[in-house]
């Protein structure tokens, strides 16, 4: 497997984004026959049966998703390939078509189920609960394993504004679901909109370790938080049983959680 980038920024402008952070807001895109060559490439020559899309949001402009996967299926590339993208560059119809193109697994990012930090802090990108559980319902259906990225501890959210992103990450159920600490990396408009004297040792930053917490939780209350996320999507009866149909990856799961907060105490 590896790696490829088809195009970089995204105009989307969360906050807390190191995306933008390194490649600015700006969505800048190779064209789908120069990807192409590359992928073709990628099989024919070197063997490669997996490509992990790098790119910040690969679904920006879906005409030419559509081109890619139009391509992969002309040129017969036999590839499995996932990427990273928001629901709300997505539909039914091009999911479908991305999975008979070889897409295996999307990340999507969720962030929160609170309008008002949608708004806020996530590039109003998932303010359309139904629509989102359209694009999950349609992974699901084509056979598209889906990770939904989550966050807890934006400046304004409150313990009851972290249940509205618990209960929406139920409704929509995917396959995988990561809950981060929301951390103002130096440089990012959330760091900007922090005011105060920050000393923080980013040096010991895991993605889920809370290094401050907000006006409403401290940052002990926000790991807290985060612990009790995993549990309460995970250990759902239905959800539970679901995961014990593949022990090899329920392994990997509870060991990622445990390896996750066992840096925490580092
Ligand atoms: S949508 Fe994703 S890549 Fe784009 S700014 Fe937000 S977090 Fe970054």
């Amino acid at each position: 497997m590896t790696t490829v980038k088809s195009s970089r920024g995204c105009p989307l402008n969360c906050s807390f984004c190191g995306y933008t952070l390194a490649q600015g807001l700006r969505f800048r895109f190779r064209s789908p026959d120069h990807v192409l060559a590359e992928l073709e490439d990628l099989h024919r020559t070197h063997g490669i049966r997996h490509v992990v899309f790098r790119d910040p949001i690969f679904t920006t402009r879906k005409d030419r998703v559509h081109a890619i996967c139009d391509g992969i299926l002309e040129r017969g590339l036999d590839l499995a390939w996932q990427c990273e993208t928001a629901v709300k560059v997505l539909d039914p119809e091009l999911l479908e078509k991305m999975a008979k193109a070889g897409c295996t697994h999307i990340s999507l990012g969720v962030e929160s189920g609170n309008d008002e930090i949608q708004r806020k802090h996530c590039g109003a990108k998932l303010l359309d609960h139904d629509q989102a559980q359209s694009v999950f319902d349609a992974c699901r259906k084509y056979g598209i394993e889906t990770r939904a990225f989550c966050m807890i501890g934006f400046p304004e959210e409150t313990p009851a504004m972290v249940e509205e992103t618990l209960a929406l990450v139920r409704r929509l159920d995917p396959d995988q679901v990561q809950f981060c600490a929301v951390t103002a990396y130096p440089g990012t408009p959330l760091h900007k909109m922090l005011a105060g004297d920050r000393d923080l040792d980013y040096a010991r930053m895991t993605g889920f370790r809370a290094l401050e917490g907000n006006e409403h939780m401290t940052a002990e209350e926000i790991e807290e938080k985060i612990r009790g996320a995993y549990k309460s999507f995970y250990l759902r009866p239905h959800r539970l049983l679901r995961e014990l149909r593949s022990p090899r990856r329920l392994a990997g799961k509870v060991g990622r959680y445990f390896s996750l907060f066992g840096k925490r105490g580092a």
